[in-house]
């Protein structure tokens, strides 16, 4: 009985030379090797669509709109794994903000990390300038006082309530 033509094969052939498996697969591929295992970055960008400046992710998404992508078993975040890509690791605390407002965007463009330190800074100063502001106008009650934002932000909750999809 003849077997099939592919050295490493050895199955009966079915057609053309090929077992069943193989001459399927040259009939669906054009070739009998493989599908190439695709790269987590070629699966990555697969997910996506050009929309305007944004790219858009077309895989799974969270609730809130983020994309999410598995990738050595770990569920990340789709903007986050972009960035990654592109720019590195990501510090711990760090905020992946899109400048774009689109969350499923995950054009490394559209992105800024900004780190929570930065955030804090920001709001004591904004803090800061509203106290001086209350004070100018001599209103700085303790009523007034008590309703400035808090002095440390909370994250915003999606950082939080999913924080292990990095
Ligand atoms: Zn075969
Ligand atoms: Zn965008």
């Amino acid at each position: 009985m003849d077997t099939c033509k592919l050295d490493e094969c050895g199955k009966p052939v079915h057609c053309k030379g090929l077992c069943p498996m193989h001459y399927q697969r040259q009939r669906l591929t054009g070739t009998t090797n493989p599908r190439p295992r695709l790269t987590d970055s070629e699966r990555f960008w697969a997910n996506t669509r050009r929309e305007g400046n944004c790219i858009v992710w077309i895989g799974g998404r969270h609730p809130l709109g983020y994309g999410y992508f598995g990738a050595q078993g770990i569920r990340y975040r789709a903007h986050r794994w972009a960035w990654e890509e592109a720019k590195g690791p990501i510090p711990d605390g760090a905020v992946i903000h899109h400048m774009c407002s689109n969350k499923p965007c995950v054009n490394v463009e559209h992105l800024e990390c900004t780190s929570q330190a930065a955030n804090v800074a920001e709001a004591l100063e904004v803090r800061k300038v509203h106290k001086g502001n209350l004070e100018m106008l001599g209103c700085a009650s303790s009523l007034y006082v008590s309703t400035l934002p808090e002095l440390v932000p909370t994250p915003p909750r999606e950082e939080t309530t999913y924080g292990e999809a990095r």
